[in-house]
C-alpha cells in the first residue's frame, strides 16, 4: 500500500517534525493553509476519524491540545481551526487519518462559505431519527 504518511514515518520520506512519541507524529504541511499549519497522525495506518480505535485516538487528542498550545504560544496567531477531512467529498487527499492545526489570523483570506440549508416541516426529526437508530456503541 503506497501511503506518504507512512514514508514519513518509516524515514523514507522527510518531514519537518515537531513533535514524536510512541503512538504519534507531529510535522508541519507541505503547502500551508497558513505557515505553521501542523499535520498530527497516528503512527499506525488508519484511513479515517472512525477507523482509529478509541486508545490511539486519545493519544491524537492529548498531542493536538499540546501542539495547538505550542502553536498558539510560538506564532501568536488570532486563533486556529482544527480539521478533519474524511472520504474525498469532504477534501481528504491522503488516506492515512490526520487532525489538521491551522493557525488562524483575521485577515488571512481563507474562508469557510457553506450555503446553509433549512429543514422542512418534520424532516430534521426524521434525519435525527435515522441518526438515533443508528448509533452503537
Ligand atoms: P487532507 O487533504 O487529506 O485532509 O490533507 C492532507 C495534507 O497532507 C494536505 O494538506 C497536504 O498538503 C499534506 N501533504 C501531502 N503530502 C505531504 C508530504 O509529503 N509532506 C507533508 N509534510 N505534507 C503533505
Ligand atoms: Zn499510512
Amino acid at each position: 500500500m503506497d501511503c506518504i504518511f507512512c514514508d514519513i514515518i518509516e524515514g523514507k520520506s522527510s518531514a519537518e517534525v515537531i513533535y514524536e512519541d510512541d503512538k504519534i507524529i507531529s510535522f508541519l504541511d507541505i503547502r500551508p493553509v497558513n505557515f505553521g499549519h501542523a499535520l498530527v497522525i497516528p503512527k499506525k495506518h488508519y484511513k479515517d476519524f472512525v477507523s482509529v480505535p478509541e486508545g490511539e485516538l486519545s493519544c491524537l487528542i492529548r498531542g493536538t491540545k499540546i501542539l495547538s498550545k505550542a502553536i498558539m504560544d510560538s506564532l501568536m496567531p488570532d486563533g486556529f481551526n482544527i480539521v478533519v477531512n474524511n472520504g474525498s467529498a469532504a477534501g481528504q487527499s491522503v488516506f492515512h487519518f490526520h487532525f489538521h492545526i491551522i493557525p488562524r489570523f483575521f485577515n488571512d483570506d481563507f474562508k469557510f462559505r457553506p450555503n446553509l440549508k433549512n429543514y422542512e416541516s418534520d424532516s430534521m426529526k426524521e434525519f435525527a431519527d435515522k441518526i438515533r437508530a443508528s448509533i452503537t456503541i
